[in-house]
């Protein structure tokens, strides 16, 4: 039996029957789902490949592909990296740099670079052994690496984490020359090789900021310096490595042998420090990135209830007049964020804070409307702001809660949108997405080759 139900989301074009077939089990399955385009993905890692001069350039492009890829899916999103000219991949995790090895990414595929693990549980001689690159930014560290390097019998790649500034990790200047006199010796024997020197920049999210910008040229300096130690002790990096994707964009200067962009291949720039609604980074047409993401879901009971109706818990939420609320089935269990709740009174104040947006679709064609009080477990409640008998919305109706838009004011909500809702970037919003929301993947076929393909959960292809 077909109902008649209203789509606010895109009309997705599928590959064929099976990618049709695949879309209807996963809304049985779940009445939420994130749609990622991989030709997005692809075309984004292209275009910022593009702005470091191309393959040629003697600049390579790390996609990283850490916290599952931004909560995109590792696998997939990486496959869709490596077609857009990334030649490298990065994770954090050392688990996630594993699993991209494990699925059959080999050397002859990219290098991959990993940097987060603790002591002596860390699993150095496996990722040693799987060809994979790892971060060292502490005395510690480097006894580490050497130790597995000597068990495994062979030469650890390592990368050499400077702090030029960010406090997070990495060697300091007061540390660096302890480093290095023990890091030389170690290259000659062949235990390590010193593939590169990186560090991370703590403000280049704000080109419009004069303090941080003097902040990053600092950075930039320390960096240099680094790299300085690094050549009187014989132990010059091959590549180094500084810019996020938001000093890949703005700062050419830095991009040297390698860049890391990360949020740009999901098609969102970086989170001004501000987070006001207009962005210092501009739109992502500015900067001609798409979002990869769609986040859907299907509207659950559709009603009428009276002017002053209390909304969820804590009732800060009261209709003004006669309307029609609808459920969404999603909640913060689900990764939507309860700070993203929408209030009109808080106590016995008025407190105007509109939540997330969402754009539901009405006879009367596509609407922005909020959520209203208190996002619950597993779902949170939008007055429809009218009836919905008039309106046209149905329980069943999909509505879309960030896409592939320009951003609320044009009607089309994205993940930054919500970000300033909930008061957070769009990176929490997209790695708060809980596992169980399927993810499905759009373009498959026309972005991976047959084996690439075979990489990825078959319902999962549209
Ligand atoms: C996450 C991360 C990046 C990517 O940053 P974006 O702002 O997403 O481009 C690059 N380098 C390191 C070390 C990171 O942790």
């Amino acid at each position: 039996m077909e109902t008649m139900t209203l789509n606010a989301a895109p009309q997705w074009r599928f590959s064929g029957e099976q990618g049709k077939a695949n879309y209807e089990r996963a809304l049985r399955e779940y009445p939420a789902q994130a749609i990622v385009d991989l030709a997005a993905l692809r075309d984004n890692m292209r275009h910022l490949v593009e702005v470091c001069g191309g393959s040629g350039s003697g600049t390579a492009v790390m996609g990283v592909v850490k916290a599952d890829a931004y909560g995109h899916g590792l696998i997939p999103s990486a496959l869709a990296a490596l077609a857009g000219g990334a030649t490298w991949l990065g994770t954090a995790q050392a688990r996630e740099a594993l699993l991209l090895r494990k699925a059959g990414i080999g050397l002859d595929r990219c290098r991959i670079l990993t940097w987060m693990y603790s002591g002596p549980t860390a699993p150095l001689d496996e990722l040693i052994a799987n060809d994979i690159d790892v971060s060292v930014g502490s005395l510690d560290g480097i006894e580490l690496v050497a130790a597995a390097a000597r068990a495994t019998g062979r030469t650890a790649f390592i990368h050499v984490k400077v702090d030029s500034g960010f406090g997070r990790n990495g060697f300091t200047e007061m540390n660096f020359p302890d480093a290095v006199a023990r890091l030389a010796p170690l290259a000659k024997e062949g235990l390590v090789r010193v593939v590169g020197q990186w560090s991370h920049l703590a403000v280049a999210d704000a080109p419009d900021v004069p303090e941080f910008v003097a902040a990053t040229d600092q950075q930039i300096e320390n960096f240099n310096a680094f790299t300085e130690l690094m050549k009187q002790a014989g132990i010059a990096p091959q590549i180094r490595h500084l810019a996020n994707t938001a000093a890949t964009l703005d700062r050419p200067e830095i991009r040297f042998e390698l860049t890391r962009p990360g949020i740009g291949l999901y098609g969102y720039e970086p989170d001004p420090a501000t987070g006001t609604p207009d962005p210092a980074m501009g739109t992502p047409s500015k900067y001609r990135l798409r979002p990869a993401m769609t986040l859907q879901a299907q509207l659950g009971t559709v009603k009428d209830v009276q002017a002053g109706h209390g909304i969820s818990y804590g009732r800060t939420y009261l209709t003004g007049e006669r309307t029609s609320t609808a459920i969404v089935p999603i909640g913060y269990a689900d990764g939507i964020h309860r700070s993203a709740s929408g209030f009109d009174v808080e106590g016995a104040q008025h407190v105007d804070k509109p939540g997330g947006p969402v754009r539901v679709m009405t006879v009367d064609g596509p609407r922005v409307l909020h959520v209203s009080g208190r996002v619950c477990m597993d779902q949170f409640v939008l007055d429809l702001c009218g009836s919905a008998a008039e309106l046209g919305v149905h329980e069943g109706d999909t509505v879309m809660l960030f896409g592939p838009g320009r951003g609320e004011a044009y009607g089309e909500p994205t993940a930054d949108d919500w970000a300033r809702a909930a008061g957070t970037i769009s990176y929490e919003v997209f790695t708060c997405l809980r596992g169980r929301i399927p993810r499905l993947y759009l373009n498959a076929r026309e972005v991976l080759s047959e084996d690439d393909l075979r990489l990825l959960d078959p319902a999962s292809i549209l």
